[in-house]
């Protein structure tokens, strides 16, 4: 029954217990803790059938409920309604309920307890378990309540995004059997998620899809609007060609950005494949502690203009004595080349870079890589590198990253150990996604255009050049 008009003044007791259209009558605090507070309501008592005043009581009714904790302790809102008479002729209603609008007929739980509940979980970090523990709720009431706020904020429709990210997420651990016909393990499961990432604006993580694969992510471009998808101008991945299928398939007019964190992690890497075959090749053996090579392995992975003179004069030493060394030395370099093509991009330079400057640099990679083409390793990089040039280039070019999606990996393992792990992949999913776009999409959004990004790029401190 809905009341119009605003809601009657309340009495000191009335006004501190919160409850528009109730009045407090009588408070009691119980031996186990609980304060149960009795209450009457307080709003006209008009007929739903001709809107005439009530005539007559014909019975008195209790209605009680969970309600929000007062003074840390749980509260029992007991309320004692009134069944009224309609003695009008013409009324087809006999007796009524008099109307109670903060607790709906047959409500064990205050609306305004589960919305504490699910504002716990949605902005607090709580689990459904925590949340439901401290309302003195059942689980799946605190869940229910999280979960439809939740897919309020979900649901709401996108805002548009310039640069989108991509990037796979493991949903918990792999498991993996012992075959007792072979004796060898095989893997039972390993799940994954792909997750969306808005990287220009202020909304974080904004879609997630089960699976990994081409098919996987492109469902998910396929279900988001035409429009919407047509104003993204660039997408951000790892060096990862499933989702670059994904991508030439659903945006066909976005450029194609690869994060540049993980193109100098492939070089770093093989970097250390090089190091490990010459030293087996040198010694017979794996590496240990004593060995020249293994000392400086930390002092090779680090950036060149990082190095103190006496660090790299150390190095360069180590590795100038033989031909172990100088395999070691050549991917060094070539990694070393790699990144002075890549410390191009406006973010390190403070300046928006040539394209014919980055494809220069690149080129004086592949050359040296194509010097040493004894090394195995060095040709299968430069391969790689080749491969993804364009895209690399366009990386460079665009100061695209994709580290607002790899920073939301924390959150989402964060998620999943407080939760002690999930085994329903939606509850799993929705939780996630309520708890990365934590900052942005519940609240305000902190709108930051991409010409903002480029400006704040611009007045970054600047490396000095190696
Ligand atoms: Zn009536």
């Amino acid at each position: 029954m809905n009341i119009d008009g605003p809601a009657p003044a309340q009495d000191t007791a009335s006004a501190l217990f919160g409850m528009p259209w109730l009045r407090v009558v009588e408070a009691e605090p119980e031996d186990d803790g609980t304060l149960t507070v009795w209450a009457v309501p307080d709003a006209p008592a008009r007929c739903p059938g001709c809107g005439s005043p009530a005539s007559g009581v014909h019975e008195h009714v209790a209605a009680a409920a969970k309600d929000v904790r007062c003074g840390g302790r749980p509260v029992r809102l007991r309320l004692h309604k009134r069944r009224l008479e309609c003695r009008e002729p013409s009324c087809p209603v006999n007796t009524f309920t008099e109307p109670a609008p903060p607790l709906p007929p047959r409500c064990k739980v205050t609306p305004r307890l589960k919305d504490q509940a699910a504002c716990d979980v949605t902005d607090r970090g709580v689990t459904p378990a925590g949340a439901a523990r401290y309302a003195g709720l059942a689980w799946h009431t605190a869940h229910d309540a999280f979960a439809g706020r939740a897919d309020q904020i979900l649901d709401a429709p996108l805002a548009p995004v310039a640069h989108l990210g991509i990037d796979e997420h493991r949903r918990g651990r792999p498991r993996w059997r012992v075959n007792p016909e072979t004796g060898e393990y095989e893997l039972l499961a390993d799940r994954w998620h792909t997750c969306f990432t808005d990287l220009s604006g202020g909304q974080r993580m904004i879609g997630q899809v089960q699976g990994r694969t081409a098919d996987d992510a492109a469902y998910w471009l396929a279900l988001a609007p035409p429009a919407w998808r047509d104003r993204i101008q660039a997408v951000c991945i790892d060096m990862c060609s499933i989702y670059l299928s994904a991508v030439r398939r659903a945006l066909p007019q976005a450029q194609v950005a690869v994060d540049l964190f993980h193109v100098v992690h492939l070089a770093v890497n093989t970097l250390g494949d090089v190091r490990r075959r010459a030293i087996r090749d040198k010694y017979g053996r794996r590496g240990r502690s004593g060995d020249p090579e293994y000392g400086i392995k930390n002092l090779l992975t680090r950036n060149l203009e990082h190095l103190s003179p006496e660090q790299f004069a150390k190095a360069a030493g180590i590795l100038g004595q033989d031909a172990a060394g100088q395999q070691i030395a050549a991917a060094w370099i070539a990694k070393e080349k790699l990144r002075h093509a890549l410390n191009l991009r406006a973010r390190t330079t403070g300046s928006t870079p040539c394209e014919r400057q980055v494809r220069d640099r690149l080129f004086a990679f592949y050359d040296w890589c194509a010097q040493n083409q004894d090394i195995p390793e060095l040709v299968s990089l430069a391969r790689t590198i080749s491969r993804w040039q364009d895209h690399i280039v366009c990386a460079v070019l665009s100061g695209v990253t994709n580290a607002g999606s790899e920073s939301l990996n924390r959150l989402a393992k964060l998620e999943a150990r407080v939760a002690y792990g999930f085994r329903n992949p939606a509850h799993q999913q929705r939780r996630v996604q309520i708890a990365c776009a934590r900052t942005a999409r519940r609240t305000e959004p902190r709108v930051r255009s991409v010409t903002r990004i480029r400006k704040q790029t611009v007045t970054k401190r600047q490396h000095e050049p190696g």
